[in-house]
């Protein structure tokens, strides 16, 4: 996808219009989100022997397994299906390398071929066939006028348009002036049912969506139902009834819910839970379901009880409770170790300078000359109001290769 852009960027007939520093800044822009989805993985080595990773980047290759029921690592995707249609899925928690296992129908992977036939802690959504969003289409989408971006769940990690989630016109996604997201994570209308016990927890863990504000006796009630008032949360959970209703969403997973509850844990330690209640009592909501934006921190605020684990654990969502699993934590290891390999240049760089002799650094040093002189001179010679053309970049190093060569 960068490949072709930047190659549109030189044949295009029309003039780009961007100035060398914001060519340079996007640049390292480009570099850093490569970094962060990454997660500061060099893509040398295959994950696989690291085990189920927390998160990590992972590939889909459909020229390999079609079904679109496996994925690769970093790695694995540059070593072994170069060339091939790979799906990118950005991030995927708890995710074990596929590559070469019995899925790949002989195909072998050239970085660790000793794989066990499956993983069978891996799970595989439908962006692993390279389809998104309850609309199901590809992204990015060839038959779409332009590429609108997608929200992640935090629960199924599929991705959905901002127009495919479920929200009514009197609600929209929270966002500051800039379209700045102001929501940690996002829970798809799907997924929504599985965390109703949210409603229990006082309404700042979630970040409105509301554009015009609930009738102001609702809100008011929600603050004040603090944690110790759980007990009339049964019925009265700060649920904004007006858009529930609203909503055309259908609600496919009470089911699930049902059969969970008639496996109820017996041992309530409701003692030291920060709901003062036991979280399994909470009934199945009947109600149409709604998306929910949760506010920043909202993870850190959710019970670790023994009851509250197990009930996140029989759900399959525990990953809730560790810090590390989030999108921004993984994102601050990526920035840390990108930090740390920058300096490992920086200082490769001055070692280099270092190990040379006077002669050399002479000649490194006025190459450096002529090339800020011819910056410079080209800078002064034209109209700076005028954005610097691919061509014109080009016949800079063209002039500095003839001056090199008078030189010699
Ligand atoms: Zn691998
Ligand atoms: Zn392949
Ligand atoms: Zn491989
Ligand atoms: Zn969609
Ligand atoms: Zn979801
Ligand atoms: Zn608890």
């Amino acid at each position: 996808m960068a490949a072709e852009g930047t190659d549109a960027v030189f044949e295009d007939e029309v003039e780009p219009t961007l100035t060398i520093s914001e060519y340079m800044d996007g640049i390292e822009a480009e570099e850093l989100e490569v970094d962060l989805v990454l997660g500061g993985d060099d893509g040398d080595e295959c994950t696989y022997g690291a085990g189920y990773l927390k998160r990590q980047a992972v590939f889909s290759c459909l020229t390999c397994v079609p079904d679109g029921v496996a994925g690769v690592c970093t790695a694995c995707c540059l070593a072994c299906h170069d060339g091939h249609e790979v799906v990118e899925l950005w991030t995927k928690r708890n995710f074990r390398c596929d590559c070469g296992n019995s899925k790949f129908g002989g195909h072998l992977c050239k970085l660790n071929p000793e794989k066990d036939p499956v993983n069978p802690g891996n799970s595989y959504n439908q962006n692993f066939k390279g389809s998104y969003c309850t609309c199901s289409r590809p992204y990015p989408d060839p038959e779409a006028k332009e590429q609108v971006e997608m929200i992640q769940c935090c629960i199924c990690e599929d991705w959905f348009h901002e127009d495919h989630i479920g929200l009514d016109s009197a609600e929209k996604i929270p966002c500051d002036e800039d379209g700045e997201p102001l929501f940690e994570d996002f829970i798809c209308h799907k997924c929504s049912p599985v965390c109703s016990f949210l409603k229990l927890y006082p309404d700042s863990v979630l970040a409105s969506s509301k554009q015009t504000s609930a009738s102001p006796s609702q809100a008011v009630a929600a603050d004040s139902n603090g944690m110790e008032g759980t007990e009339k949360n049964e019925n009265g959970a700060p649920v904004d009834h007006q858009s529930v209703e609203k909503t055309s969403v259908k609600d496919n997973s009470t089911k699930d819910i049902a059969a969970s509850e008639s496996s109820n844990l017996g041992d309530n330690s409701a003692g030291n839970c920060k709901l003062g209640m036991d979280i399994n009592t909470k009934s199945a909501d009947s109600e149409k379901t709604m998306p929910f934006f949760m506010s920043k921190g909202w993870r850190e605020t959710l019970c670790k009880c023994g009851t509250c684990t197990n009930f996140y654990a029989q759900r399959g969502i525990a990953h809730l409770t560790d810090k590390d699993d989030s999108i921004e934590e993984y994102e601050k290891m990526a920035k840390q170790k990108r930090k740390k390999k920058l300096e490992q240049q920086e200082g490769a760089e001055a070692n280099f300078i270092n190990s040379l002799n006077h002669v050399q650094k002479i000649e490194i040093l006025s190459g450096i000359n002529d090339m800020k002189n011819e910056f410079q001179s080209f800078l002064e010679s034209r109209d700076p109001s005028k954005p610097v053309t691919p061509d014109e970049v080009q016949s800079i190093f063209k002039n500095l290769a003839k001056k090199k060569q008078r030189i010699i």
